[in-house]
């Protein structure tokens, strides 16, 4: 059955585009009819601003597959026309990761034509500000403890560690660690981010370097598991001290993408490193992980981490991020 509702005739979006002047974002008004190809229409009401986005808006290379294109790798509001009849017009969605924003126009614009499979119907007793707010950083912290716990970690095992944990991908495992019950350790290089990271759940904060030092092949069994993005040394570091059958999420390479270790853990300790790809997580695996969040992460406890920008405020706002000024979760309302 195909379900529709009339499209507007034009859509609003923030383009970059590439010319012999060089590579800019420009907002643009556009045939409707000129919306890439896909079998279901989104009328968008907001997106966010991951790090990727900045490196995308400022026009930084490796992001945007080619040009001119709309940035932007997340997106959510309603469906307007869905070719596959799973969705009825009106129905909230969200959408993160698939290549939207990098090979595939992104959130952007006040309309997005993509794969209806993309899509994941939105949480009861969430909105489009709450999905932003998590975001492609949140749903990846998600699917990291999902992995754990698949794994077999359970509350009590011990001290489970976070890496990167004030950034976004971090700060969110942090939070969503001590939800369900875990006692968390959170590794910073921003010492005076202890206190929010106290404040997200963290029983206590380390260095970075008391990760990074321990260099030697099998350290003292410590953690019961891991979420690291940073990658590198800190990656090496963790996973030499994870015990016996504990787990290693491996979601990012915010301090390097070197991996210098040897096999001893995975032979002697049967520890697992877990890799966490959140572009193309599969759709049943994605709802879940959108359910949990919705339970563990409710709207009222976002309050206080997310700041609500305009879309003409995107290129400034790229530039901050990439100078790491941002702190928490940017929702663009696209509208
Ligand atoms: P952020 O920039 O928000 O956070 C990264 C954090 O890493 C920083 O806040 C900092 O934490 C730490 N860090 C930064 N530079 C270094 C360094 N040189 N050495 C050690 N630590 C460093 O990024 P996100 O949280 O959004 O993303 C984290 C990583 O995860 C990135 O590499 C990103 O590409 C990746 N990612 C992967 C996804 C996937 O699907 N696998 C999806 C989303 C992101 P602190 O200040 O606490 O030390």
């Amino acid at each position: 059955m195909t379900t529709t509702s009339p499209l507007p005739d034009t859509y609003r979006a923030l383009r970059v585009l590439k010319d012999d002047s060089g590579i800019r974002p420009e907002i643009q008004t556009l045939p409707s009819a000129e919306l890439p190809a896909g079998t279901a229409v989104v009328h968008v009401s907001h997106s966010s601003l991951n790090y990727k986005d900045g490196l995308a808006v400022a026009g930084r290379p490796g992001v945007l597959r080619r040009y001119p294109m709309t940035p932007g790798i997340d997106l959510a509001g309603t469906v307007l026309a869905d070719e596959t009849g799973t969705y009825t017009p009106g129905d909230p969605v969200i959408l993160t990761g698939w290549g939207i924003g990098e090979r595939h126009d992104g959130g952007y614009a006040t309309l997005a034509r993509v794969d209806s499979g993309w899509l994941v119907p939105a949480p009861q007793g969430t909105d489009a500000v709450w999905a932003m707010g998590i975001g492609t950083a949140g749903f990846t912290a998600m699917l990291a403890v999902l992995a754990l716990e698949t794994h077999g970690l359970t509350p009590g095992d011990g001290e489970v560690l976070v890496t990167g944990a004030a950034g976004g991908v971090g700060s969110t495992a942090v939070a969503l660690l001590a939800a369900a019950g875990h006692t968390v350790t959170a590794s910073t290089g921003r010492e005076q981010e202890a206190d929010y990271l106290r404040s997200l759940g963290a029983s206590s904060v380390i260095s970075r370097e008391e990760v990074s030092g321990l260099t030697r092949p099998l350290e003292k069994e410590r953690w019961a598991g891991v979420i690291d993005t940073v990658g590198g040394t800190t990656l090496a570091g963790a996973y030499a001290a994870t015990r016996t059958h504990g787990s290693v999420a491996v979601c990012g390479l915010a301090g390097g993408s070197d991996l210098h270790t040897t096999v001893f853990p995975l032979i002697l300790r049967g520890v697992n490193l877990l890799g966490i790809d959140s572009v193309t997580c599969p759709t049943p695996l994605r709802c879940a992980a959108w359910d949990r969040l919705a339970r563990d992460l409710p709207p009222a406890r976002l309050k206080g981490v997310t700041q609500l920008r305009g879309l003409s405020e995107v290129p400034a706002l790229a530039d901050e991020i990439l100078a790491g000024h941002v702190r928490g979760r940017t929702v663009i309302d696209v509208q």
